[in-house]
C-alpha cells in the first residue's frame, strides 16, 4: 500500500490496519415511502365495507386512559388545527390538534361555548412560555386531557427532558410527542412518559426539510420501525406527515399506525383558517403553508430568524367544501382497504397486510 503525503506515524498506521481514516457509513437495506408499495389483496370472510369498524380504543400506557377515535388527527398547523374544525369533526369521532397560536382566553370561550367537543388536542412547544400556557389552558380546560408536544426534531436531549417534565405534571393526561423516524428514540420518549409518538421527519406537503437539510426517512418504513418499538412498550405511534390519499392512509396503517395525521388533505376545507382569494378565472383558493414556512413565522415571530432559515412552504389550495367530506372519503377508502386485506378492524390491518414493492401506483393515461 502507498499513501501520498502523510508521512511519519500517520502512514504507518495506515498501512499496517489498511483501513481508511474515515469509513463512510450507509444502511443498505431499502426504506419504502408510501410510493413504493402497494396492499397486496388477501382472501377474506367479509362480505361488506359495513362489517368493518373503524373505531379505535387505545389504552394508553403511561396515562393509562381510554382514547375513543376514528384513527384520523388534523394537523396541528394554524390552517387546519382550529376550534372549527374541532366542531366539525367531533360527530366524526376523528381528532384535531389544535394549534399552539390560541391564547388561554379563546381555549376558554371554546371550552365554555362547545362543552362537548372532546375531541381535541393541546399543542405545545418547548419554550418556557409554551409550557406556562400549556399549564395554564389545562388548568382552566379540565375537559381537555390529550398534550402534544410537538418539535420539529424530536432527537435533542432537552426535548426528551420537557417529556419528562410534562409527565411529572399532568400524570393522568395522554402526550403525545415528536417528531422522530427511528427505534430507539420512540423508546426513548414512551419510556420518558410519551403515550403515542409522532413519526414523521420530512414527508409533509409543505415541508421543505429534507430539500434544506438533507434529513429525512422514508415514512413507511419509519412507521413500521417505530410502530414496532412503540407496541414493545405498550405505547402508540401516529403517522405524521405524508398522506395525500385514503390510500396512503391505508399503508400506513398496515404498517403499523395506530392513528395518522392529515394537514393537507384538509387544506382548503371550509374550516381551514388559511386566507381565501379569487383566482382570475373566478375560482376560489385558500392560503395553506407549513408552520417553519417564512409565511408562518413571519405571522407568529415577525420573520425568520438571522441564524435559520424557512422549512415550509406556502401554496394555493382550491377551495373543497366541509371538512367532514373528507373524512368521509378517508374513511370509506380505509373500510375498503380493509375489506381487501380481510381485517375486521383498523387494529388487524398490520397482521393481514403483506406490501408489494412497486415501480408504479396509477394509471397516468388521463393526467
Ligand atoms: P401533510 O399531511 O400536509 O403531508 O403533513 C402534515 C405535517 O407536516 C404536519 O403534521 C407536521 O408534522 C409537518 N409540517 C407542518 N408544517 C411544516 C413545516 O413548515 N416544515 C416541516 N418540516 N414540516 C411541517
Amino acid at each position: 500500500a502507498r499513501v501520498v503525503g502523510l508521512g511519519g506515524a500517520a502512514s504507518a498506521w495506515m498501512i499496517m490496519s489498511r483501513r481508511p481514516a474515515f469509513s463512510l457509513r450507509v444502511e443498505d437495506d431499502v426504506k419504502l415511502d408510501f410510493k413504493d408499495v402497494l396492499i397486496r389483496p388477501k382472501r377474506s370472510t367479509l362480505r361488506s365495507r359495513s362489517e368493518v369498524s373503524l373505531e379505535r380504543a387505545l389504552v394508553t400506557r403511561n396515562s393509562q386512559r381510554e382514547v375513543r377515535c376514528v384513527p384520523i388527527v388534523v394537523s396541528n398547523m394554524d390552517t387546519v388545527g382550529t376550534f372549527e374544525m374541532a366542531c366539525a369533526l367531533a360527530p366524526s369521532g376523528a381528532l384535531v390538534a389544535i394549534h399552539k397560536h390560541y391564547n388561554l382566553d379563546e381555549w376558554r370561550e371554546f371550552s365554555r361555548l362547545h362543552p362537548d367537543v372532546r375531541n381535541v388536542m393541546v399543542s405545545a412547544g418547548t419554550g418556557a412560555g409554551d409550557l406556562a400556557k400549556l399549564d395554564s389552558i389545562l388548568a382552566a380546560c379540565p375537559t381537555v386531557t390529550t398534550i402534544c408536544l410537538d418539535v420539529a426534531n424530536g432527537y435533542s436531549e432537552f426535548f426528551v427532558e420537557v417529556v419528562s417534565a410534562v409527565r411529572e405534571k399532568w400524570p393522568r393526561h395522554v402526550i403525545v410527542a415528536g417528531n422522530v423516524v427511528t427505534n430507539e428514540m420512540t423508546e426513548e420518549l414512551i419510556l420518558k412518559g410519551a403515550d403515542i409518538v409522532k413519526v414523521g421527519i420530512g414527508p409533509g406537503s409543505v415541508c421543505t426539510t429534507r430539500k434544506q437539510t438533507g434529513v429525512g426517512y422514508p415514512q413507511v418504513s419509519a412507521v413500521v420501525e417505530c410502530a414496532d418499538a412503540a407496541h414493545g412498550l405498550g405505547g402508540h405511534v401516529i403517522a405524521d406527515g405524508g398522506i395525500t390519499c385514503p390510500g396512503d392512509a391505508a399503508k400506513a396503517f398496515g404498517a403499523g399506525a395506530d392513528l395518522v395525521m392529515c394537514g393537507g388533505m384538509f387544506s382548503g376545507t371550509d374550516e381551514s383558517a388559511g386566507e381565501e382569494r379569487a383566482r382570475p378565472d373566478g375560482s376560489r383558493v385558500k392560503l395553506f403553508y407549513g408552520m417553519s414556512s417564512s409565511t408562518a413565522m413571519k405571522k407568529h415571530v415577525g420573520g425568520v430568524a438571522e441564524y435559520r432559515s424557512s422549512e415550509g412552504k406556502t401554496v394555493e389550495v382550491p377551495c373543497k367544501g366541509p371538512a367532514a367530506d373528507v373524512v368521509q372519503d378517508l374513511l370509506g377508502g380505509l373500510r375498503s382497504a380493509c375489506t381487501y386485506v380481510g381485517a375486521r378492524s383498523i387494529k388487524e390491518m398490520p397482521k393481514r397486510t403483506t406490501f408489494v414493492r412497486v415501480s408504479q401506483q396509477l394509471n397516468t393515461f388521463f393526467g
